[in-house]
This record gives structure tokens, sequence and C-alpha cells, in this order.
């Protein structure tokens, strides 16, 4: 018996061990492997072992050769040289090295190479394809990457204004939210809404490209801003910015970030051709986070924006809700007021003119009412003006017309004319359209034209405009004019003459005046007189008053005193 001692290395080695490393050996001399062979050798020990097992095992066991040439290909042995190298070694040596003595042993080395060659040949194409997924993985990869970069763009462009680049409505709104979000309660916050002055003028002159790259230079200067002064600032389109402070704590900061922008846009902007002056105006909105939504933050910051580019004096206006409550009236009474005077809604009152010598109803001024639905009684200064925006004014003089002339026929008495009063608004004398409109009415219901007195502001008849024509028109029918109002605006007494060519029979004097001093309305008084004209004194309230305008020379008086405005029924008894 031999010691173990006394074996040489190799003869120590068991013989799988041996046989592996000849195979390593000559695998590491083929093909590139990215290992050290002593790592290699336990690797094929193994796979040996195996070989040997199906080689001379009870049944054959070609599954086994599957499994060592998937495990050669999984090990990096995967070159066409590894694979004949292997071949031949297992073919040649492996029963012998490894002592396998069963008889079939020979026959089922074929089928054991056969299934070891399949397996190694399909996982080599396995990898070359798991290598072609690769490839494509990095394609895929590349792909997402610019999948997700078009994405930022387009992100980017959903929320960033094209042409400044900076933040447009969308983003504008996110960060509204988001401030209103995290803000402590109670915290403040402060918008400017900018609006470039004459923008619409400049891009006419300058042309579109210049035109926008006006709007660039803008952006850039409200971003310098933003970074100098910690603001945000958006592009809501066209030439509207937007500046929002967070943490304000008055409308001062607001003011003061106003003044930014405007020193920021004052400094000449200088194109291909001359310099430009920039300017804005703004709407400023201050007001708690709490309670705000994004969306109405930017619409009252808007709203403010939108009194102060109506007001040609102010370059900024701030948001008031007392004032934008008012403008939601407007809007819905506009809305209301042509229905309403299909329906009726809309009626006079009679208000009594009395003669001061006899105290004798001599004319009655009609004055139109409004009864709403839900507003209640709507007076005429609230609804007059709407109804001249929206061009109801001429439907309301001939329903006017028309319905007080009955009552005014009513009203006469033999040798006792009464007179009836109904007030033209000043652009109603610039439509030539109203002399045929008045001449209508009163052939339909008879009046006779010299009993009806339009009463119009003193500026109406002075100043040289359209509605001279119209005045002389309406006269041409028959009608007299009354001057209201008069002395409560600024009169201008050099061209007052004219109202004498303008069948000016009466000059109404402003209630106001009746707390001015005696010397005062008793000039007025003359002067009506110097003119051909009658003296009625407005808004009387008191016997005193009514004794004090009779004792100045008034012709004729009205107010509360003798009469306030009042339906048809009661003023009869006047008459009687
Ligand atoms: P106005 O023509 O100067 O009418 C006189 C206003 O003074 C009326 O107000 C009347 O109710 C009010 N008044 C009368 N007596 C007194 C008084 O003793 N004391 C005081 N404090 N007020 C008195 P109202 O009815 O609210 O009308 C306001 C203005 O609306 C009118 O001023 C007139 O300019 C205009 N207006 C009224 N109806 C019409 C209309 O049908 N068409 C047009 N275009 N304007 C109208
Ligand atoms: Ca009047
Ligand atoms: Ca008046």
């Amino acid at each position: 018996m031999r010691e173990p001692s006394a074996r040489t290395s190799a003869e120590q080695e068991p013989p799988a061990r041996a046989f592996a490393r000849a195979w390593a050996h000559n695998l590491h001399e083929v093909c590139f492997v990215p290992r050290r062979l002593s790592r290699t050798i336990p690797l094929l020990e193994d796979l040996s072992l195996q070989l040997a097992a199906a080689l001379g095992g009870d049944r054959p066991d070609p599954a086994a050769g599957h499994r060592a040439g998937t495990a050669m290909v999984e090990a990096q042995l995967w070159s066409p040289a590894a694979l004949r190298v292997s071949v031949e070694l297992i073919h040649g040596r492996l029963r012998d090295d490894l002592g396998v003595g069963h008889p079939d042993a020979a026959a089922r080395t074929g089928p054991l190479l056969g299934a070891f060659t399949e397996a190694f040949t399909e996982a080599v194409r396995a990898i070359a394809l798991t290598e072609t997924d690769d490839v494509r993985r990095h394609e895929r990869a590349q792909a997402h990457r610019a999948v997700r970069r078009a994405e930022h763009e387009r992100q980017h462009a959903l929320l960033h204004d094209q042409i400044s680049g900076l933040p447009n409505r969308h983003a504008l709104l996110e960060h509204l939210g988001a401030l209103l979000a995290a803000a402590p309660r109670p915290g403040r916050l402060g918008v400017c809404v900018l609006n470039l002055v004459q923008f619409a003028e400049l891009t006419d002159a300058l042309g579109m490209e210049q035109g926008d790259a006006l709007l660039r230079e803008v952006g850039l200067r409200i971003r310098d801003l933003t970074v100098a002064e910690g603001l945000y600032a958006a592009h809501l389109g066209g030439d509207e910015f937007v500046l929002v402070r967070p943490d304000t704590r008055g409308i001062d900061d607001v003011i003061k970030m106003f003044g930014l922008a405007r020193e920021a846009l004052a400094y000449p902007w200088r194109p291909a051709t001359h310099p430009i002056q920039l300017d804005a105006k703004a709407g400023l909105l201050e007001r708690r986070t709490a309670g705000a939504s994004p969306g109405e933050v930017l619409r009252t910051a808007k709203m403010a924006l939108t009194w102060a580019k109506g007001d040609p004096v102010t370059s900024y206006a701030v948001f008031e809700q007392r004032r934008h409550d008012a403008d939601q009236r407007r809007h819905a009474l506009s809305r209301d007021l042509p229905a309403a005077l299909d329906r009726g809604e809309v009626h006079l009152a009679y208000q009594p003119i009395v003669r001061l010598g006899d105290r004798r109803v001599v004319a009655v001024e009609a004055l139109a009412r409004w009864d709403h639905p839900e507003h209640g009684t709507v007076g005429p200064a609230e609804f007059i003006p709407l109804a001249e925006r929206i061009g109801l004014l001429n439907r309301m003089i001939d329903s006017q017309l028309r319905a007080a002339a009955s009552h005014a026929r009513s009203w006469q008495r033999p040798g006792r004319p009464v007179r009836l009063h109904l007030n033209l608004s000043t652009a109603q004398l610039s439509d030539p359209a109203l002399p045929a409109i008045i001449g209508a009415a009163l052939d339909a219901t008879g009046l006779p034209p010299g009993l009806l007195t339009f009463e119009v502001t003193e500026q109406a008849v002075t100043d040289p405009q359209p509605g001279t024509a119209t005045l002389a028109a309406v006269a041409a029918l028959g009608a007299g004019f009354a001057v209201d109002d008069f002395g409560a605006g600024y009169s201008n007494f050099a061209r007052l003459h004219e109202v004498s060519r303008a069948a000016v029979t009466t000059l109404k004097i402003d209630r106001s005046l009746l707390a001015s001093p005696d010397v005062m309305l008793s000039t007025l008084v003359d002067l009506a007189h110097g003119l051909g004209l009658e003296a009625v004194a407005e808004g009387v309230e008191t016997q005193e008053q009514a004794t004090r305008v009779q004792t100045l020379d008034c012709d004729a008086a009205q107010g509360h005193f003798f009469g306030p405005p009042m339906p048809p029924e009661p003023l009869r008894g006047l008459f009687a």
C-alpha cells in the first residue's frame, strides 16, 4: 500500500480533478476565459463527475450532457474552440481517465455529447440573443430618455410661454395653488398683473417679429426681477405679465412690487430702429391666503387691471371687493334690463313742477323707475347709464312718450296747460334717429308737441357737437328744452347764449345751489331771465326753501315739498 504522503501532487489528485485540470488547460489555451485557471478547475471537475456518472450509471442520462453544455456557456467557456476541445476530451479521455467501466459507456458517449453540443450551442445562441437584447435595451433606454426629454419639453412648453420662456398661466395657477396650500394661516399674498402700455400700437408700428422681441425683452427684465427680489413671475400671454409675492404685509408691498416692475421697464429698449420707452399699467391684489382659490386670485387681480386700464389717469388699480360687487351688480342689471323693458318693469313716476306765484302745477317731470324682482326699486341714476351703454335709450324714450302722453292729456284743463318734462341723456342727443322716434310717438299719441319739454344738460345744448343737429330737429317738431342741473357742473357761460337758439325755454337750477348764498341763486335767476328763460328751482324740500326761492324771483320750483315723484293716480288730484 502506498503512503499518501509519498505521492506526487498529480498522483494525489482525484482522477476527476486531473481530468478537469487538463480540460481547463486546453480551454484556457483556445478561449479567453475571464477567470483564473484554478477557479475553472473545480467547475470542470464537477462537470466531469456528472458526465462520468451519466456514462456509468444504471440508466443513460443525456440530460447530464445538456446540463454540462449549458454550464460551460454560463461559465463563459463559450467559444467554438472551447466546444471542440471539450468534445474531443470528453470523447477521447473521460471514460478512461475517470475509470468509467460500464459496458454501455462507449455507446452512451455519442448521445451524451450530442446533448452537450446541443445545449452548448443553444446556450450560446441565447447569450447572443441576450446580447442583442442588451443592445436593444440600450436602444430602448436611449429611446426612453428621448421620450422623457420630449415629455419634459412638452411639459415645459405646457407650462411656459413660448416667446418669453416665463412660466405661463397654467404654471402660475399651479404656483398659486401651492402657495395657497402651503401658506401659514393666517398668511397673505400679493399679486400684480402687468399690462404693457400701448403694446398694440407698438407692434403695429414695429411688426410682429419686433413685437415678439419686445416681449422677450420684457420677459428678461421681469425674470431679473424675480431673481433679484425673490418674486415669482409669469407671462399670461400677449402683453400681460404677473408678479407674485408671498408673505405680504399690506397693499404697500404690492405697490412697491409694481414700482420695481415699472423701474425695470423704464430704461429704453433699443431695437434696430429707435429706442422705445416701455411702461405698464397694473391691477394689484393683496389678500389673505385663507379661502382663496388660484383662479379667484388671478381673476380678481385681472379685474383690478381692467379698472386701471379703464382709467386714463392712474397707472394701477387695487382690487376692492366693494367695487367688484358694484361691477357684478352692474353686469347683472345690464343683463336683465332688455327683458325688464319687455315685461314693463321699467315705468315712470311723475313729479309736479309748481309755479311759485300761485302754486299751480304747470309741468310734470317724468322720472324712470325699475321695479326689479330681485333688487327692488332701482333708480334711474343707476340704470340709465347702463341702458345708454347697451343702446336701449331710444326704446325707452319711445315707450315713455307713449305711456306718459295719455296721462299728460288727462292733466290739461282749459286755459291751464300742463307740460310734460322728459329727460334725455347727452348720448341720445347725438343719435340722428331720435327725432323720428319722437315724431312717431307724438303722432301715435296725439300729444301736442308744444306741451313737451325735454330736459337736457347744459353741455348738450352749448357744446358744438352732432347733438345740436338732433336738438334742432326735435325742436322743429315743436318740443321745447330745459337745461337740467344748471350750476352743478362747469358751466360754460361763454356759450350759454346758444341756448336761446335751441328752443330752450327753461333753466333748472340744481338743488346743490340751495346751499349757496342768496347772491349766487339770484345771479343765476337773473341770468335765466336775461336769456329769456324761466328759472326753476330743483330739490325744494321745505317751506323755508320754497319761500326763499320765491323771494329770489324763481318762477317755479320742484321738490319733495311740493310733491315727490309719484304714480299717475295720486298726481291727478293736483289738477282738480
Ligand atoms: P333729475 O332730472 O335732476 O331729476 C331730479 C332728481 O331729484 C330725481 O331723482 C328726483 O327723484 C330727485 N328729487 C326730486 N325732488 C327732490 C327733493 O326734494 N330732494 C331730493 N334730494 N331729491 C329730489 P331720480 O328720480 O333718482 O333721478 C335721477 C336722475 O336720473 C334724474 O335727475 C335724471 O337726470 C335721470 N333720469 C331719470 N329718469 C330718466 C329718464 O327717463 N331718462 C333719462 N335719460 N334720464 C333720467
Ligand atoms: Ca331732470
Ligand atoms: Ca335736475
